[in-house]
């Protein structure tokens, strides 16, 4: 094995002695509810709720599932912002033993479709104006049930915010979802009096959530994570933020709760650890500011792109943000620049960390209290979890200093991708999950990435996968042949280029091409730059180059 020199950076209680809770998630809540029932689980635009009552309505909601024939192992997605319904969806559809698949809220059709497909999702949970979206393709999957909630369920909605969904509201009324056999009211769901049949859950070898992401290659996959994954990487978040004190912290949940990040410090570690989470479902600099004032939120897990949103806010020092004792930033690298800026208008500081969400999802992180954090660097593993570089040539684990592939070890690595061993097998080898990312380890124990082996562009922290893009290109009637680069962007991290040859004799302009682009896909992972070609560099083979395509980009753009 390797020597895990970091080790000797952490407090020895750490170091030494990792603890893990070996409970399921559903007795994680349980517990919550049991010993702290009067705690404020949850925070949704000025109203709250206790763990009690959060948990009282999880169990109803999972005896509603089992009437609906949902049974131990099915899968049932989840498409919610961050609001009071997605805690109870997540943990109601584990009580009754099924596996939770979230989707993206701003998925269209075809991605949807795509998701709900691979997983064979025997239903959904959704919102109201996304009803039709998931009706549209409901035929060509296995959805029996779709459970159907609003924002209003648990509130007015709040004039003040516009929501990512506030177009389909502006295109009229809400829509009016009709009343059938295989559509059911999230309100009704809860007021019904079923009895939850007992399911008995295996903490190594049930599977908890199927999250779909790219991984190391192109199509999305879906990763497979048990209890024990998500609850063991949960085990080490506690263990590395151990002066927070259970019962007391508050949460700002501004991460998207369907992708893992969020996911596992907001869901899983809030009720682990009895906070509240102030859920917040859509991202705007002055909100945010206010929310962390008014709540005084303790622990803020963010991206890079939330953090600069911050930083450029023209007020952000009218603000008191003091409140805050950990702000994590992961998912993309966090421009030094952003961390000193952090510093000096806050006072406070954000520490930088890594993972994927094949290992649900951290790995590394830098140190909160005990040692230096350094800037440019993903930090140290946590206890638990072990790092090597292996060679790109040879596969062979490299020494210090040296650049090659991170390799990841720990109760955290995924079983596998859902139905895809061949995918399976290209990444896990001999215990070690390989993360595609080009890194390496200094003389203490540090981590840096250089680079990522993939071609997965991450636009304001969320992954996109050229070839899912490059395929719609390849749909339209007048494209040839397409690609698609991500390029440095100040502000997104990356920016989504495309570009195109067209069909001999046909044209097409750019907005012509945008909005049926538009059409097609989620506003996020539409080009934003196309460039018009009459051919484009290929290998011998015939494979197009992606990567000198990037390089031509961004030395024009230097
Ligand atoms: P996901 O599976 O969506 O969580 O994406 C994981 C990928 O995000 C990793 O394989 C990295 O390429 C990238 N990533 C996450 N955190 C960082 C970071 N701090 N610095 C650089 N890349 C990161």
């Amino acid at each position: 094995e390797t020597e895990k020199r970091w080790l000797k950076l952490y407090p020895d209680q750490i170091a030494k002695n990792v603890y893990y809770r070996a409970d399921t998630l559903p007795q994680l809540l349980e517990n919550a509810a049991k010993e702290y029932a009067k705690h404020k689980a949850i925070h949704f635009m000025g109203k709250e709720m206790t763990f009690k009552t959060l948990y009282k309505k999880t169990l109803k909601l999972a005896a509603y599932l089992q009437n609906l024939g949902i049974e131990k192992g099915d899968r049932v997605a989840v498409m919610l912002p961050n609001i009071p319904q997605t805690v109870i969806s997540f943990y109601a559809i584990l009580q009754a033993g099924a596996i939770v698949v979230p989707v993206n809220p701003l998925y269209q059709e075809r991605e949807i479709e795509f998701i709900l497909k691979d997983s064979g999702a025997k239903a959904v949970i959704t919102l109201d104006m996304l009803y039709n979206r998931v009706e549209k393709v409901k035929e060509q999957t296995d959805l029996e049930h779709i459970i159907v909630t609003s924002i209003k369920d648990y509130l007015p909605f709040p004039k003040n915010i516009v929501y990512p969904f506030v177009q389909a509201k502006k295109q009229g009324k809400p829509p009016i979802i009709p009343s059938s056999k295989s559509t059911h009211l999230f309100t009704q769901t809860i007021k019904k009096n079923y009895k939850l049949k007992e399911v008995s859950i295996s903490f190594e070898k049930d599977i908890a959530i199927l999250q779909y992401t790219g991984g190391t290659t192109g199509f999305p996959k879906g990763v497979i994570l048990t209890h024990q994954n998500l609850v063991s990487n949960t085990s080490m978040c506690r263990q590395w933020l151990y002066k927070m004190e259970k019962g007391k912290e508050i949460m700002l949940a501004v991460m998207p709760l369907f992708h893992v990040y969020g996911l596992m410090t907001v869901l899983v570690l809030s009720v682990m650890e009895v906070y509240k989470m102030i859920l917040v479902p859509r991202f705007d600099a002055t909100d945010l500011l206010k929310t962390i004032q008014k709540q005084k939120a303790t622990i803020f897990p963010g991206a890079p792109t939330i953090y600069i949103g911050l930083m450029n806010h023209p007020d952000i020092k009218k603000y008191d943000l003091s409140s805050i004792k950990g702000a994590i930033s992961g998912s993309a690298p966090l421009p030094v620049e952003v961390i000193e800026k952090f510093e000096q208008k806050t006072g406070g500081k954000i520490v930088e960390g890594y993972g994927l969400t094949e290992t649900s999802p951290v790995t590394h992180v830098n140190f909160l209290w005990d040692n230096e954090i350094v800037k440019g660097s993903i930090g140290v593993p946590w206890p638990g979890t072990d790092a090597a570089i292996f060679s790109i040539e040879t596969g062979e684990m490299l020494p210090v200093g040296e650049v090659g592939e991170l390799g990841i070890k720990g109760p955290q690595v995924m079983k596998g991708y859902w139905n895809n061993e061949e995918e399976t097998e290209k990444v896990l080898k001999d215990g070690w999950l390989l993360t595609g990312d080009i890194a390496y380890m200094d003389e203490k124990g540090y981590f840096y990435i250089v680079d990522r082996k993939k071609d997965i562009i991450i636009a304001s922290g969320f992954n996109i996968y050229p070839r899912e893009i490059e395929e719609v290109l390849y749909e339209h009637p007048a494209i040839m042949e397409a690609s698609v680069v991500g390029i440095k962007d100040p502000y997104r991290g990356e920016t989504v280029k495309a570009f195109v040859v067209l069909q001999e004799g046909m044209t097409v302009t750019e907005e012509e091409l945008n909005k049926y682009m538009r059409s097609k896909l989620a506003s996020f992972k539409v080009p934003r730059i196309y460039e018009f070609r009459k051919e484009l560099p290929k290998t011998a083979i015939g494979k197009i180059l992606r990567r000198q395509l990037k390089e031509e980009s961004e030395e024009i753009n230097e």
